[in-house]
């Protein structure tokens, strides 16, 4: 161990970002307080836990509290916190020396308005470099309990900061911040008092002021903290919020506890609290946010999900994810527990009958949380179109809430303008047509593509709606759903789809007696065209499906649709065998040339029709070039026989 005194540069990115906390943040300076209390709180949580192993780390010193002190004279503020303290390597590791993942993120993400910036610092896990928005020096000390070295790291945000070994008697970690001229603001006792009941009220440990009295004029010696010439006060509640009645709360005090509990600065959307006493007791204080954290999509980080797990007031575990199932990984917030053991840990958790039974509470109150805030529209959107994918694969998780996640799902819809997902099952249901006998969707890669479908143009002309999926899981959703309130769902590219059951299909047609005929009339034609396509092809058949394009694809009822496909093929997953069916229009005026050319050019245009199909389902042609010419042959021979028409009617 040496007690040198050792100089290091910061990372470029920190130094960056030290700079940003310089110059950019002066129109919210305050937030400085806010982390470095939400820091000293996370710290004593940790000691407490850490203690409930090895009770020597509380070194005989139980009292858990954090300080603030401030120092007129010196023009400093202080905080000091009782908790688990930083051994030297934790100083290096977590104190603006080694560019933290959050720390890049955090640059990329920034937008140049101070605001919405500011905002972004405590969802990065920067929150400690906040401590330079208002300083022009910061001096951390440390000791981490049980361990006797402590450590002094001081630096004036510039690009530098100095480590060393020091002694210090108390366990835990003081920072002192040598407030700038200009944020003398921060001096006034009230000033931050103000401050930590605004953002830290909710924080269950106390949290004292300490002032400085400037009245004395003795020149007693500073002993330790101990001189007399000081105003201690208590600022905040100190009582974990969830503990309280609900109505003893107010809005502004949960909304407080949220930005503290997800680390999130944006407000929550909507909260439920219940104190759940009868065989087991606990408490469930759950949020949903309004926003995605910005790495809330990234594959296995921490924070993919979970709420903050207390046994009997005490911290146990960050992102418990095992009292929600996956689906609902967006919610936020704590589950305190008074039948779980202390000392329990995450794979205890896995298996236990308490963390089922409070998980399946907490399931039911969020899925009717949900369900009550569906009745606003506009709240709901807000909700969906942040996490309504996540909460799509409630269906295939939990088919025992099936029906209850489905009632959830919105969609969008022919029937709507545009492509925003609104539509619920239950409206589409209201608005189905006589006799139409399921919930029809289409899928496809975007909204405009899936209405261009030439697998829409019956459904158009028989005005009859349909479900338009864009997500990359909705195929997979669907296939497990099946059916909504004892209606089908159906895609509209499978099976031998009929729509002349609807009432209003025209009554001159006879839907019994045509196919019969259709078929016969078309027989040779049917036949030329799927010996001309081979194997490329299950089958070749008229559609009563198409009104304007002159082909389409259709896979049986059971089979993976195209868009899954393409997904699983360009992901290099294996894909189940899936021939497709080549549907032709009998009232095309190509198809209907297919009755009198020669065998040759048959074969063209069934190639032609199958490409065209496969195209619009939004797939690549395996040689687009092929495609390409044998489109402009064909054209070319439809031009030269205009022409020669005209000349034999000689024009
Ligand atoms: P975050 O709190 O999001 O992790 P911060 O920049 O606020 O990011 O803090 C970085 C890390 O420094 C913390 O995760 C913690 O390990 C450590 N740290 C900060 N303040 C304290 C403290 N008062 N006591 C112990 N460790 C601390
Ligand atoms: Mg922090």
């Amino acid at each position: 161990m040496s007690n040198d005194k050792e100089t290091r540069q910061f990372e470029a990115e920190v130094s960056q970002i030290l700079k940003l906390m310089v110059h950019s943040m002066y129109s919210n300076q305050e937030v400085f307080l806010r982390e470095l209390i939400s820091n000293a709180s996370d710290a004593i949580d940790k000691l407490r836990f850490e203690a409930l192993s090895d009770e020597e780390l509380f070194e005989g010193q139980t009292d858990l509290k954090i300080e603030v002190e401030v120092d007129k004279e010196a023009a400093t503020v202080t905080i000091r916190d009782t908790g688990i303290g930083m051994s030297r390597q934790e100083v290096t590791d977590n104190i603006g020396t080694i560019a933290r993942s959050g720390t890049r993120q955090f640059l990329e993400n920034l937008t140049g308005d101070q605001k919405k910036d500011s905002r972004l610092i405590g969802q990065f896990g920067v929150g400690f470099y906040s401590a330079f928005i208002v300083s022009d020096k910061v001096v951390l000390t440390t000791r981490r309990a049980g361990e006797k070295e402590a450590v002094r790291w001081e630096s004036d945000g510039e690009g530098e900061y100095s480590l060393e070994v020091i002694e210090k008697e108390a366990r835990g970690t003081e920072i002192v911040l040598y407030l700038r001229e200009e944020c003398s603001e921060f001096l006034e006792a009230m000033r931050l008092e103000r401050v930590i009941r605004r953002y830290s009220d909710h924080i269950s440990f106390p949290i004292f002021l300490i002032e400085e009295s400037t009245e004395t004029d003795e020149e007693t010696p500073e002993e330790d903290g101990e001189e007399s010439g000081q105003d201690i006060r208590q600022v905040n509640q100190a009582s974990a919020l969830w503990t309280r009645k609900s109505w003893d709360i107010e809005d502004e005090e949960y909304q407080s506890f949220y930005k503290h509990v997800a680390r999130a600065f944006d407000e929550p959307l909507h909260w439920i609290h219940n104190q759940v006493e009868g065989r087991l007791k606990f408490t469930l204080l759950l949020y949903l946010p309004t926003a995605p954290p910005f790495d809330f999509q990234m594959p296995d980080q921490e924070r993919a999900g979970g709420v903050k797990l207390y046994v009997k007031r005490v911290f146990v575990l960050d992102d418990a994810e095992m009292f929600l199932p996956r689906y609902l990984r967006f919610i936020r917030g704590v589950v305190d527990s008074d039948d779980l053991p202390l000392n329990v840990s995450r794979e205890l958790l896995q298996d236990n009958r308490v963390v089922a039974t409070i998980r399946s509470t907490a399931t039911k109150k969020v899925l009717k949380m949900l369900q009550e805030i569906s009745k606003d529209e506009e709240k709901y959107q807000t909700f969906w179109s942040s996490f309504g994918p996540i909460l799509k694969e409630g269906i295939v998780e939990e088919p025992s809430k099936k029906e209850e996640v489905a009632a959830l799902l919105r969609f969008a819809s022919t029937a709507e303008a545009e492509a925003k997902q609104t539509v619920s099952l239950d409206a589409y249901k209201e608005r189905m047509k006589e006799g139409q006998e399921a919930i029809y969707y289409v899928t496809a890669d975007t909204y405009a593509a899936a209405v261009a479908s030439p697998h829409l143009e019956i459904f158009k002309a028989q005005g009859v709606e349909v479900l338009v999926l864009t997500d990359a899981i909705d195929e997979w959703v669907v296939s497990h759903l099946r059916e909504f309130d004892e209606t089908p769902l159906r895609s509209v590219d499978r099976g031998a789809l009929d729509l002349d059951s609807l009432g209003n299909c025209d009554e001159e047609q006879e839907p019994e007696s045509e196919s019969p005929k259709v078929d016969e009339e078309w027989k040779e034609v049917v036949e030329a065209v799927k010996s001309s396509l081979g194997d490329a092809v299950k089958e070749v058949r008229m559609s009563k499906r198409l009104t304007d394009s002159p082909s389409c694809l259709v896979r049986e009822e059971w089979e993976m649709g195209s868009r899954m496909r393409r997904i699983l093929t360009r992901a290099g997953e294996e894909v189940p065998d899936g021939t497709p069916t080549l549907e032709l229009n009998p009232t095309h005026p190509l198809v209907v040339r297919l009755k009198s050319i020669e065998a040759d050019e048959l074969t063209e245009w069934a190639q032609l029709f199958l490409d065209q199909a496969s195209l619009s389902e939004g797939a690549d042609l395996e040689a687009p070039a092929v495609f390409v010419r044998r489109l402009n042959d064909l054209m070319g021979r439809l031009a030269l026989e205009k022409v020669g028409e005209e000349e034999t009617a000689g024009i």
